[in-house]
């Protein structure tokens, strides 16, 4: 064989399995159709979080006089805000390659398929190039839905992948999907002036976090102008000179909204492109490739990682299973643990959480403890004028944290600290009595962490 390893797909699954198989001595090959970075780096995580970063700093000038700056002339050139965004994808795709040089790691560019044990047959410029492998990881990640309505092909409608590219901004934009792409795309639309709203047919929007979340950032983004319309089915979207329209119906009829552009975001599912599903024999469930908790398939040396396995579709997961499935082919050891998964949503204010919801663990019956912590009560959250927000711990009945979920500012950060919390099964009491420096946002999760046994200190 001419490689121990051969992956497919060059997103944050199957490039740091690359340089994991590589640091275990292993020859491997790297198969990518596209850019190195996959979605994440090119049309997900990075591009949406370079937007994100733009939007802040807007939102920010806006309110430069609450903080005594008076500032000229102000005006938003959204074809540079997108290049901006691309100079930091292409930097970081660039970073990419050269960590594959210097590991010494074969990339080949040219669409794979995997249609027989042993072999992966790739579609180069100079022709096609079989390569033999002994081991295979599938690291084919995902593909956008785009619902099966009428007029969801129209011009102007679109997934993500195609409004990360759009250099100019709608007057109207309506996001079809309030998970956590649409809230993300929402916000970053709506903080430069983009009038936005988001249709959901379920009750709430975000359904997979702590039901408190939503609860609380509906209103908030209500109040700042963007339109929520939750138990809202959209039928059909048709065009009307230069406008869209788009037919939704709820509890009390059907009516239209009209707008200039429409996001689909109703979720990802696994892409098995290049897969030879059939003829491998691979078994899948729901259109994602079934693994076991060491990421193998049930064909003896074939691997599969991230989006393409289903379940929770993030690129530090995909990156996590990625180092599983190296290990197990280069040490024979390793196991997934899903137990301590952070997640992180970029709307304004921050969402982030890890482990148990409070739902859960009302459904399962077992005994719990809450605690939270408001950050209007915390000096750098007033200093950085942005006090709004929760941090809320989950403790089993020994005071042991099982779940914790963040609304506020810089929540994807201050997650770190209960993640570790939530997968090394640390009590409450260790946070609590671990000193925080002052005035910083971390002592929003101590404060919370005081009232798991006791009561927060700087609460009334
Ligand atoms: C708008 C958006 C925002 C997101 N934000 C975040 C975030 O903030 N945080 C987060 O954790 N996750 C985020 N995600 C999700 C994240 O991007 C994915 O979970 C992650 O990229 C999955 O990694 P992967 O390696 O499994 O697949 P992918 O990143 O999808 O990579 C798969 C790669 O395989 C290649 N490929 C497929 N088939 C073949 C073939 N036959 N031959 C050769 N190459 C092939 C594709 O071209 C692609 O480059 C976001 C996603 C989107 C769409």
């Amino acid at each position: 064989m001419e490689y121990q390893v051969g992956i497919l797909g060059g997103g944050p699954g199957g490039y740091v399995c690359a340089l994991r198989v590589a640091q275990l001595g292993l020859s491997v090959v790297l198969i990518e159709g596209e850019r190195l970075g996959g979605t994440c780096l090119n049309r997900g995580c990075i591009p949406t979080k370079a937007l994100v970063k733009s939007a802040d700093l807007w939102r920010e000038i806006g309110r430069a006089e609450e903080y005594g700056l008076f500032v000229g002339e102000k005006r938003v050139d959204y074809g540079a805000v997108i290049a901006r965004k691309d100079s930091v994808v292409n930097a970081l795709v660039g970073g990419v390659e050269k960590l594959m040089k210097a590991a010494n790691i074969r990339v080949v560019k040219g669409w794979g398929e995997f249609k027989e044990p042993g072999r992966i047959s790739v579609t180069t410029e100079n022709g096609v190039e079989h390569i033999g492998v002994e081991n295979v990881v599938i690291a084919t990640g995902s593909v956008p839905v785009r619902i099966p309505i009428p007029g969801a092909d129209l011009p102007g409608v679109g997934t993500s992948d195609e409004i990360l590219e759009e250099v100019e901004l709608p007057k109207r934009l309506i996001v079809i999907g309030g998970g956590v792409i649409g809230l993300e795309l929402a916000t970053i639309y709506q903080a430069f002036g983009v009038q936005v709203s988001v249709v959901e047919t379920l009750p709430t929007l975000l359904p997979n976090i702590d039901e408190e979340i939503p609860k609380r950032l509906t209103p908030l983004l209500k109040r700042s102008g963007m339109e929520i319309l939750t138990k809202t089915m959209v039928k059909q979207i048709h065009q009307e000179g230069e406008n869209l329209v788009v037919q939704v119906e709820d509890s009390k009829g059907v009516r239209e909204i009209t707008t200039d552009r429409v996001l689909l975001s109703t979720g990802r599912r696994p892409s098995l492109r290049g897969i030879d599903v059939a003829n491998l024999g691979l078994e899948t469930e729901a259109g994602a490739i079934k693994v076991t908790a060491q990421m193998q398939t049930n064909l003896p040396g074939v691997y599969a990682i991230g989006d393409a396995v289903g379940g929770i579709m993030l690129a530090h997961v995909a990156s996590a299973e990625g180092i599983i499935a190296a290990e197990h082919i280069g040490l024979g050891s390793g196991t997934m643990s899903y137990r301590a998964i952070p997640s992180a949503i970029f709307t304004h204010p921050e969402i982030a959480s890890v482990g148990s919801t409070e739902q859960e663990l009302k459904a399962s019956g077992k005994v719990y403890r809450v605690s939270k912590f408001p950050f209007s009560a915390n000096g750098k959250a007033l200093t950085l004028g942005e006090s709004v927000g929760i941090v809320k711990i989950l403790a089993d009945e020994k005071g042991v944290i099982v779940g914790a979920s963040i609304m506020g500012p810089q929540a994807s950060n201050l997650i770190a600290e209960l993640v570790v919390a939530v997968e090394k099964g640390l009590r409450a009491e260790d946070i609590a009595r671990t000193i925080h420096a002052h005035p910083t946002l971390p002592e929003v999760v101590m404060e919370a962490a005081h009232g798991i046994d006791e009561k927060p200190l700087h609460l009334a």
